[in-house]
């Protein structure tokens, strides 16, 4: 493989080199995949039982060395080690439910038949893709990419993965640790550079690519696989809202939201970034959420609540989010363009931002919180409903807290929590409209990463037959009769 140009990474806490990685172009790409191909194949013929072992031993890696993992994910993000700690617990749930359920959802089943199909025996059964492109981002390096990658493996197919260009040495870290327990073959590779390289992953023949990065990027990918027709799954960007219903636990809610909203800097693509407060409890909430975003410590040392921005050009983005709030009659009750530092910001609490301000409705992905006062919690749903994005959201209350979650325009919701859905891994995971579409997760998840295919067998020969040009005119008449009695109302 013929490399000539190279990145360094360096951490955004430590500002020290973390590592060197090459850049892969179009050739290196589809050298990766076609080793792919082969270790596909093996892979697939190991079966349901002998890849659940393996993915369990790799859990036992992952779990024998899980602060190595962890203390890397922090030096090259830049977030604290409890966070890359829960990070890494939650993925090693999914790795072993996705390994311990895929028979079950990916089995040959029998299926029912009709009365004009009576003799044929019907199943179904689900075969792996044959090699998944993985495209990951930087904010959650570990538990994101596994949640396609853990899953696709699982249904029994080789992975090319391409890290974010901010977490490579994260990537590498779980392609040598899946090495150890599946040493035969490279069933999982790395494929390293910037965006590039992900575009040269998506021409390279792979047979699905899953992608999770912003709606931007997730566009352009999605326009690339159309070229070769190859399927994606687009894990996208969000604008996610909590809702504060009347009978709320007000205390609670501004607890999660100031989770949700500030911890890893406001880089999670769930973080809770418009919280919507019915009038009753608006005071209440704005004064307790402040209270805590007042009290946190954002920095680099030990114990810190957050770390800086991972991605330097995110400031950017971020100040322009909040100069255009304050510039539209917005409020900075926490914080203020003044919190905008180089790397790190501090929190910024804005009240009185006018619905159609780009704080209000693009993905700030920073530690910023909208608060909004509305009459009720219909008002509420309305709101949170506004924007074309779709992932997630929370609801606070008790009494009407379950009818918010079903109108609520997403794909997860948790009630009187923030993000609990990730950490049950029989629960699917996706958005709708520019959060995009697919599902990871669950055993939607495993059935992204594999095709049904439909087989019937004759078992006898049917009395008439209606699949033949020698066929009698009365079987259409008892075709007709037959529909008539069966769908009459
Ligand atoms: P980006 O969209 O910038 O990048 C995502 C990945 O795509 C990176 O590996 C990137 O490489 C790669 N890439 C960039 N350009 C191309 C291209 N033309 N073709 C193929 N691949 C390309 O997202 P971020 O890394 O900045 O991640 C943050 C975004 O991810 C946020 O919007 C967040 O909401 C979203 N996200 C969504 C999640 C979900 O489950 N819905 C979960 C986590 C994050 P490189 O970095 O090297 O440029």
């Amino acid at each position: 493989m013929t490399v000539t140009e190279t990145f360094d990474i360096h951490s955004p806490t430590t500002g020290g080199l973390v590592g060197s990685f090459p850049v892969l172009g179009v050739d290196a790409v589809e050298e990766v995949v076609a080793h792919a191909r082969g270790a596909g194949r093996w892979w697939a013929g190991l079966g349901f039982r002998e890849r659940s072992r393996r993915l369990r031993r790799w859990a036992a890696d992952i779990a024998a060395h899980e602060i190595e993992l962890a203390q890397l994910i922090a030096l090259e993000t830049g977030k604290p080690l409890p966070d890359a700690v829960l990070e890494v617990a939650l993925t090693l749930d999914h790795l072993a439910w996705a390994g311990r359920n895929a028979s079950r959802v990916l089995g040959k089943r029998r299926v029912s038949r009709t009365i004009l199909t009576a003799n044929q025996s019907a199943s179904l059964r689900y075969e792996p893709f044959g090699v998944v492109g993985v495209i990951g981002p930087w904010n959650y390096p570990v538990f994101t990419p596994m949640g396609s990658i853990a899953y696709a493996l699982a249904a029994g197919n080789a992975v090319v993965f391409k890290p974010s260009e901010f977490t490579t040495a994260t990537g590498a870290w779980l392609v040598e640790s899946f090495a150890r327990v599946v040493p035969e073959h490279p069933v999982l590779q790395q494929v390293s550079g910037r965006g590039g390289t992900g575009a040269a992953l998506c021409r390279s023949g792979v047979d699905k690519v899953s992608f999770t990065g912003s709606t931007t990027t997730g566009a352009r990918v999605m326009a690339t696989c159309a070229e070769s027709l190859t399927p994606v799954v687009l894990e996208l960007g969000g604008k996610d809202a909590l809702i504060v219903d009347v009978d709320a636990d007000v205390s609670a809610a501004a607890d999660a939201a100031a989770f949700g909203g500030v911890s890893n800097a406001g880089q999670s693509c769930t973080a809770v970034e418009r919280v919507f407060v019915v009038a009753e409890r608006y005071d209440q909430f704005v004064a307790e959420l402040s209270a805590i975003l007042r009290n946190l410590t954002p920095g680099s040392q030990d114990g810190a609540s957050y770390g800086p921005m991972t991605m330097p050009s995110q400031v950017e983005v971020v100040r322009r989010h909040v100069d255009a709030a304050l510039a539209d009659g917005g409020r900075a009750v926490v914080g203020g363009p003044e919190s905008v530092g180089d790397r790190l910001i501090g929190p910024i609490l804005l009240t009185d931002v006018p619905p159609g301000n780009i704080a209000a409705t693009e993905e700030t992905f920073g530690p910023t919180i909208v608060v909004t006062k509305v009459r009720d919690l219909d008002q509420a749903i309305e709101l949170a409903n506004s924007t074309p994005f779709g992932l997630a959201a929370s609801v606070f209350g008790k009494r009407r807290a379950q009818e918010a979650a079903e109108r609520l325009r997403v794909g997860m919701v948790s009630i009187n929590s923030w993000v609990m859905y990730a950490g049950v891994p029989a629960l699917s995971w996706g958005g709708v409209g520019s959060s995009g579409f697919g599902r990871i997760h669950g055993a939607d998840g495993l059935r992204e990463f594999a095709r049904s295919k439909a087989i019937t067998r004759q078992q006898f020969k049917a009395p008439i037959s209606l699949t033949s040009f020698s066929r009698a005119k009365r079987a259409t008449d008892i075709v007709v009769r037959y529909d008539r009695l069966r769908h009459r109302r």
